[in-house]
């Protein structure tokens, strides 16, 4: 009988690791210009394995790009999630977080986004706030935040509701970073294009010398 429970154990670990991967290897982190990144997500109904899961595959994909905040628009999906890793090092999920409470005060402070990439600017945000939200499995937690840790989640929050942190710049600033996100998708495209042709090319060779 041990023998069976630890195969059985052994199995189930092995698939999670398998969804893991597949999830991961899956999520394409979606830049400006893409539509999910402008659409108000959806409430998470049910939180269950597949939720963890994902919320596991999004700490992956958010170390792997370096970046300490995830919102679930940011992978193409339309939910309210996000995950952070503030300054002081613990994972953090939230399933439908509302802000319930900001500070008078504000600051402003530079943000950058895995979503616009390598542009970083000021903004202004308050200081201090308060947030309602569930954890990956489902309990309810209040959470009263300030410093690195409220900019993250007012960051990640904005990503549900269709904000980016461009939207919070000078309309000049905001247009100069679209033109130049634009600019470089552009470019990128033309070089995967560029990439697709010579592979074509190349495997045309092959076929005319078989
Ligand atoms: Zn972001």
């Amino acid at each position: 009988m041990p023998f069976i429970r630890l195969f059985v154990k052994n199995l189930k670990a092995m698939l999670e690791f398998h969804l893991l991967l597949y999830y991961s290897l899956d999520m394409k982190l979606r830049i400006l210009g893409d539509e999910v990144l402008r659409q108000r997500a959806e409430a998470l109904v049910d939180i269950n394995d597949e939720t963890r899961q994902l919320v596991k595959a999004m700490f992956v994909t958010m170390d792997e790009a370096k970046g300490v905040g995830l919102a679930a628009p940011q992978i193409g999906l339309s939910q309210r999630l996000f995950v952070l890793r503030s300054d002081d090092d613990i994972d953090r999920v939230f399933i439908n977080p509302h802000i319930i409470a900001t500070s008078q005060e504000t600051c402003s402070f530079e943000e950058g986004c895995l979503s616009v990439p390598q542009i970083y600017a000021e903004v202004e945000r308050p200081e201090k706030i308060t947030v309602q939200a569930l954890d990956e499995h489902g309990k309810a937690f209040t959470l009263d935040a300030e410093g690195y840790l409220a900019r993250i989640i007012q960051h990640e929050y904005d990503h549900l509701e269709g904000v980016l942190f461009i939207d919070r710049l000078d309309p000049e600033l905001k247009e100069e970073a679209e033109k130049t996100i634009a600019r470089r998708e552009e470019k990128k495209a033309e070089r995967e294009k560029e990439k697709a042709r010579k592979k074509a090319k190349l495997e045309a060779r092959k076929e005319n010398y078989r």
